[in-house]
């Protein structure tokens, strides 16, 4: 983590001073002033995962995926940086909306919905939706003067970690006849959208899903369809935890190469949520007690699986975990969460070193679906989450958002 702008924390350091001050200093003073368990949105890192992942897909307009991480933080941060907004409930528009995000950058994605979400959607200014079969189809005959839609296909994704091509998305042999119904119902279908899975270990996927709807955009205008000139290629865009992840310029090398063959005038967008939202947020947790069981310490934090580390449970993520400083040895430990589960189990075989009460844990890389499905089970509140490295207010005023 950079040790950068030190003059935006709360405590800031008098001017013409500078201090040395390492990243450990700085958690404390953190923790100090907001309290344990925290979370530390570095917008900084919102920043520089949005830039890495626009100059890896140039050309390509990044909506991020506001599920991992819904904070206002990281959407004003983002607005200033020019993206566009994937929305999949009202809750979501009601985010945006409040920040003042133009609704002409935000797309619906939410494949089933009901009649008052899509009237929400459209009181907002959301005119682009998603669906993948004939039932959803129907439900836009009264608003087909005000919506289009995009019709999103299933490729399975048995290497990812979150598989959501199972859940929704029609195969790519049932689009022409979704996308003929459309035309027959005057609806306009206006592109394609896929997300072969979250945290994808390899290209393959996306390479391979850009290829068939290529293949289905020539093939529907060959038909004498309406053009389809928008692919929306979702998310899935890795990050590294505890398993490292493919750098992003090398994952999305053949993914290029793939969008290089799409026809003429077809507008790429994109979904990333994780790769923005994950490196951004540092949990820091502190030992509430300790207990040596079977010749191993246990280390009980007042943030566990059912609070910031709800990931390791939903997502399959490991985190790396660490104490926030290390003197002496280190042995095989436990980490467990706050509430009185036995499943509340961080890690159940971590070398650390010899922890006292009050220590502090860091996690990294806890920015995406950590705090975002964190429940308060037990009454153990939700860590508080404390900004750095946000751009002043003023500076979102002259930042033209029409695009
Ligand atoms: C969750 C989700 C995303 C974000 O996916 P990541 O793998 O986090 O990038 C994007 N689009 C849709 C429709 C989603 O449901």
């Amino acid at each position: 983590m950079a040790l950068n702008n030190l003059e935006v924390l709360p405590t800031a350091t008098p001017v013409g001073y500078v201090a040395v001050d390492t990243e450990a200093d700085r958690i404390r003073r953190l923790v100090a002033i907001h309290g344990s368990p925290l979370l530390i949105l570095d917008c900084d890192a919102v920043r520089r995962q949005y830039r890495a992942l626009q100059d890896a897909l140039p050309g390509v307009d990044l909506h991020y995926a506001l599920k991992p991480l819904p904070h206002p933080a990281v959407v004003t941060t983002l607005m200033a940086e020019g993206a566009w907004f994937d929305l999949a409930t009202t809750g979501e528009i009601e985010m945006v909306s409040g920040l003042g995000v133009d609704p002409a950058r935000t797309i619906h994605t939410h494949p089933i919905k009901r009649d008052s979400d899509i009237r929400d959607a459209l009181a907002y200014g959301t005119t682009t939706f998603v669906v993948d079969n004939i039932d959803e189809l129907h439900k836009f005959v009264p608003y087909a003067q005000n919506a289009e839609l995009l019709l999103r296909l299933s490729f399975r994704s048995p290497d990812a970690k979150v598989d959501l091509s199972k859940k929704f998305g029609c195969t790519p042999e049932a689009a022409p006849a979704l996308l003929k119904q459309a035309a027959a119902l005057g609806i306009r279908i206006k592109g394609l959208s896929f997300h072969v899975g979250s945290q994808a270990a390899s290209p393959a996927k996306h390479v391979e899903a850009v290829r068939a709807c290529a293949r289905i955009i020539t093939e529907t205008a060959n038909a004498g369809l309406p053009d389809l000139d928008v692919l929306d290629i979702g998310g899935g865009f890795p990050v590294d935890y505890q398993e490292e992840a493919m750098p992003i310029e090398l994952f999305c090398q053949p993914i290029r190469e793939a969008l290089a063959v799409l026809p003429q005038g077809v507008r790429v967008i994109a979904e990333p949520g994780r790769f923005i939202a994950a490196p951004a947020i540092t949990a820091v947790s502190s030992v509430m007690g300790k207990a040596l069981r079977d010749g191993r310490w246990w280390y009980y934090l007042d943030d566990g699986i059912y609070g910031s580390y709800s990931g390791i449970l939903f997502d399959h993520t490991h985190y790396p975990v660490d104490s926030l400083e290390f003197f002496g040895e280190r042995s095989p430990s436990v980490l467990a969460g706050p509430t009185c589960d036995s499943i509340d189990v961080i890690d159940d075989n971590i070398m650390l070193p010899a922890l006292e009460c009050g220590d502090l844990v860091v996690g990294r890389m806890m920015g995406a679906y950590t705090s975002a499905s964190a429940t308060e089970f037990n009454f153990f509140r939700k860590a508080t989450i404390v900004t750095i490295n946000e751009v002043v207010a003023e500076e979102f005023e002259v930042i033209p958002l029409v695009g």
